[in-house]
């Protein structure tokens, strides 16, 4: 069979109601089989009032009616102003009004046919609904017809609406129905309290009741998240099966030469990192493990101490990091304690060319450097390593989790420890990370005091900078973080990626900000400026001379989020600070608290939503990283909370990885006990899943084993 008559097997053009037309736009939204369009799932359903004719309605009833609009007209004067059609069915006429309705105007037009909902009142001897909902109808008759209960709502376009999409699913369900195969045998179901995979499909799209849409989402709900783990669990399987590693042992003697580099004492939480690190790198199963901790958590230590477990057994380590500047930041750390080290390492920079990079690039072929730091991008590329045995991938808040395992290496499948910034709760991370084991760094080395944490109000502007004065003359150093560079109203908010949307508020811009703390409120301090369009050298040439204390603020937007390290910067102000997402703020805040001197968050501007206040609160009342992704989640929701192209997981269409936390919990259990039983899914019983699973993830490459 050639893969077109494959297709039209399953073509949505056989379906009544559908022509080239439709098919096209259906493709914009992203259906192309009788498969898709049973997973086109309803936003929601919409419970309506009864259906009522013109001529049966009465004040104070609850009334869905089926019109065409006659007339509309917007007054702008009346208070409030409004928008009124007038419409009609085969049986009469009556007004709806909207106040408020300019919005309307254009939408709603003579000649359209409507459904519209709401309460019926009474206004100088006529009838009319004031603000109705309502939606634009194809056909009436089968509007009127519908049963008046759960009608569901689909994502819809202007050309393609809901009803359109409800029409074209219920004419053909039966037979569409029908190719749906069941998932798990009846044992399971039951064990479970699943309804069939045909029965729920049937209840989300042609509901009787709410009890039926429950069942229905709870199913439906299972399915995606047993296939999300499953992939998990497959991939985390393949990749133990496939690769070979080093195994890299470690004995007493070693640990404490190891030890010996760090001037200080492990914390708890370092040591049990270090400890499942090296069972771990014991291994000929390549290490798969993600360290999780708050910023200065003291990762990089937990990592170096991994790099010099490697560096022993006389292997190559990678360190990558997302940014140039972050690349020498871990640089300058490790430096720091390999001082008196003879391990060979070197940070390759992306400015390198020509002979000198020919050199560098041999020398790493040959095994002359032991330890190689530089971006992802980088050391990606072409670099060609002697003996690489552990990549250590610095991820910050990305989760780059399907692009991992890239690295060019030999035939030796490298170890991977990746380390992130973003606290994850550790239930969820359990579950999204299916395939990493995790470390999570939770305390802070001892000696730090907490930041304090202050919302400064408008009024109190002047009694801050007067604190931040004292603070500084006494040898402490500032941060004030802008939330743009330049005052141009025209210039998109570009830095900031996860703060809601707002009402127009005076954006304090770091150029002109600069300038005014200099000249006007500190005078007798060194300011400079800091911010994404310098170029490189410049940058780095601030940032060594804030280290070195050669000026005392540094004014900047968020490109400090990440990577500096200067223990004697103890304020940290944050200007605008409502436009900012909490994830965001938190990074920020961890620039600070990094020595044993008291530090200090100010955070300026008033919030204009609830939601912006609910972020400040949490700043105010804690600085526990995890707790503030907790929240974080709360207030913003996983899609948001993970970005939707970043973690690499599939898109999930009914269940939420919050609220169907339990169901996710039970999913993963029997998904990976899936994984373990028939690791290929080649078991009859199990095809009905291989297709869903190789329809979910495509040709991923992971999943190479079952494809
Ligand atoms: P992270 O990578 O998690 O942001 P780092 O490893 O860079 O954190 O550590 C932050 C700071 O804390 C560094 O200056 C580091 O030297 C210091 N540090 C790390 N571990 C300890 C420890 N156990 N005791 C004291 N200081 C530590
Ligand atoms: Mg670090």
């Amino acid at each position: 069979m050639s893969p077109d008559v494959q297709q039209t097997t399953d073509d949505l053009r056989y379906l009544k109601g559908v022509g080239p037309k439709r098919v096209e736009l259906f493709a914009k939204l992203g259906v192309f089989s009788i498969e898709d369009l049973l997973e086109y799932y309803p936003r929601t359903h919409e419970f309506r009032p009864p259906l009522f004719l013109i001529k049966e309605i009465k004040p104070d009833f609850n009334v869905t009616i089926g019109v065409i609009v006659d007339q509309v007209r917007y007054n702008a004067r009346s208070r409030p102003p409004r928008f009124e059609a007038i419409v009609r069915d085969a049986t009469g006429f009556t007004r709806l009004l909207w106040f408020h309705g300019k919005y309307l105007v254009d939408k709603i037009v003579p000649g359209m046919k409507l459904a519209a909902w709401g309460k019926v009142s009474h206004y100088k001897n006529a009838l009319q609904i004031v603000n109705p909902r309502w939606s634009i109808v194809t056909d009436i008759d089968y509007f009127m017809n519908q049963q008046d209960f759960g009608i569901p709502v689909y994502p819809a376009t202007a050309e393609l609406t809901s009803q359109a999409i409800a029409k074209i699913i219920n004419t053909s369900f039966d037979k569409m129905i029908a190719t749906v195969k069941e998932r798990f045998d009846d044992k399971f179901l039951k064990s479970h309290q699943l309804i069939s995979r045909r029965n729920a499909l049937t209840q989300y799209h042609k509901p009787a009741d709410k009890p039926q849409i429950l069942a229905a989402r709870r199913r439906l709900a299972f399915d995606e998240l047993f296939l999300m783990e499953l992939g998990l669990a497959l991939r985390k399987q393949n990749i133990k099966i496939e690769a070979n590693a080093i195994s890299m042992s470690v004995n007493e003697r070693l640990d404490k030469r190891i030890r010996a580099v760090f001037p200080f004492e492990l914390t708890d939480d370092q040591k049990n990192a270090i400890a499942e690190i090296c069972a771990d790198m014991n291994n000929t199963q390549p290490m798969s493990r993600l360290v999780q901790g708050d910023v200065g958590a003291g990762k990089t230590v937990v990592a170096l101490y991994a790099a010099l477990l490697a560096v022993s057994h006389h292997q190559q380590v990678a360190i990558m990091a997302p940014t140039e500047i972050l690349a020498e930041q871990h640089f300058l750390s490790i430096e720091k304690f390999l001082a008196h080290s003879r391990v060979k390492r070197i940070l390759l920079k992306g400015g390198l060319t020509g002979k000198k990079r020919t050199e560098t690039l041999a020398k790493i072929a040959n095994g002359d450097y032991d330890i190689i730091v530089g971006t992802q991008a980088l050391l990606q590329k072409d670099i060609r390593f002697n003996d690489l045995a552990l990549v250590v991938i610095d991820e910050q808040h990305k989760f780059g989790v399907l692009q991992r395992h890239t690295i060019a290496n030999k035939d030796k499948a490298p170890h991977y420890l990746i380390m992130t910034a973003t606290p994850i709760p550790r239930t969820l991370a359990m579950t999204i990370f299916g395939d990493l084991d995790i470390s999570t760094i939770k305390h802070l080395p001892p000696g730090r005091k907490p930041i304090k944490t202050r919302l400064v109000q408008p009024d109190q502007i002047n009694l801050a900078m007067n604190f931040i004065r004292e603070q500084i003359t006494k040898g402490s150093q500032a941060y004030f973080v802008y939330p743009r560079v330049q005052a141009d109203p025209e210039q998109e908010l570009a830095e900031i990626t996860d703060a809601d949307e707002q009402p127009a508020t005076i954006i304090k811009a770091a150029i002109a900000e600069h300038q005014r703390l200099q000249k006007n409120v500190f005078p007798e301090f060194n300011v400079a400026l800091l911010h994404g369009q310098m170029n490189h050298v410049d940058k780095k040439q601030t940032m060594d001379d804030f280290r070195n204390h050669k000026i005392d603020i540094l004014v900047s937007t968020v490109v400090i989020e990440v990577g500096v390290d200067v223990p004697n910067a103890t304020i940290m102000v944050i200007e605008n600070a409502d436009r900012f997402g909490l994830a965001q703020l938190h990074q920020l805040r961890g620039r600070i608290g990094r020595g044993s001197k008291q530090s200090f968050c100010l955070l300026f501007g008033e919030s204009k939503t609830p939601q912006a206040q609910q972020r400040l609160d949490v700043m105010v009342k804690t600085c526990d990283g995890f707790k503030i992704a907790e929240e974080d989640l709360k207030i913003r929701g996983p899609g948001e909370f993970f970005g939707t192209a970043q973690h690499g997981l599939p898109e999930l269409k009914v269940a939420s990885l919050i609220d169907d936390y339990e169901l996710l919990l039970l999913a993963r259990k029997d998904a990976f006990q899936m994984a373990t039983d028939d690791p290929q899914l080649k078991n009859r019983e199990n095809q009905p899943i291989r297709e869903a699973l190789i329809r979910k993830f495509g040709s991923n490459l992971v999943l190479a084993n079952i494809g």
